[in-house]
C-alpha cells in the first residue's frame, strides 16, 4: 500500500506533488542545495515546474526541459553547465532509486559526497577531535574506557 502523504501541492502549478521522483524540494536536498532543516518548511514544487534547475537533468528517461531567457543553460559557461548537469542528473537518478526504497532515514537520501559534507558539518564538536585518532595511531588507549581513566 502506498503511503498517503497528500497535501504537498506545487506552489507553481497547484497540482499534487505525488512523490520524491518529481519533487524539486527533494532534488535540491539530495544535491545538497537545501538545508535538511528547511525540507519540511520550504514550499514544494515539481521538478519540471522549476525549469532553471530541471534543464540540467540529462537522462533518456527525463524529457528535456528548455529555459527561455537569461537562465537558459545554452547561454551559460559550458564548464559550469557540465558540472551542473553531472550533479543534478545524479541527484535526479538518486531520486528514482529512492522511490523503490521502503524505509530509509532522510539523512541517507543525499548523494554520497553531500552526505559526507552534512556529516562533517553536523558532527561539530566530536568530529574534529576524533579525526586525529587514526593518524596518531593512538586508537584504543582509553577511548572506550569512559571513567576507567582515573
Ligand atoms: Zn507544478
Amino acid at each position: 500500500m502506498a503511503k498517503c502523504e497528500e497535501g504537498y501541492l506545487c506552489e507553481v502549478c497547484g497540482e499534487d506533488v505525488a512523490d520524491v521522483t518529481v519533487s524539486d524540494l527533494y532534488l535540491r536536498f539530495v544535491i545538497g542545495e537545501l538545508d535538511p532543516e528547511t525540507l519540511h518548511t520550504a514550499p514544494e514544487r515539481h521538478i519540471r515546474c522549476n525549469p532553471v534547475l530541471a534543464q540540467f537533468i540529462v537522462d533518456d528517461a527525463f524529457e528535456p526541459v528548455v529555459v527561455e531567457g537569461g537562465f537558459d543553460k545554452r547561454l551559460l559557461d559550458p564548464a559550469y553547465v557540465l558540472k551542473r548537469e553531472d550533479l543534478i542528473t545524479r541527484g535526479w537518478r538518486r531520486l528514482q532509486e529512492l522511490a523503490g526504497v521502503e524505509e530509509m532515514p532522510i539523512t541517507d537520501y543525499p548523494l554520497p559526497e553531500v552526505r559526507e559534507r552534512l556529516r562533517e558539518e553536523g558532527s561539530g564538536d566530536a568530529g574534529t577531535v576524533r579525526r586525529g585518532d587514526a593518524e596518531t595511531g593512538d586508537v584504543g588507549t582509553g577511548r572506550q574506557g569512559n571513567g576507567v581513566m582515573e
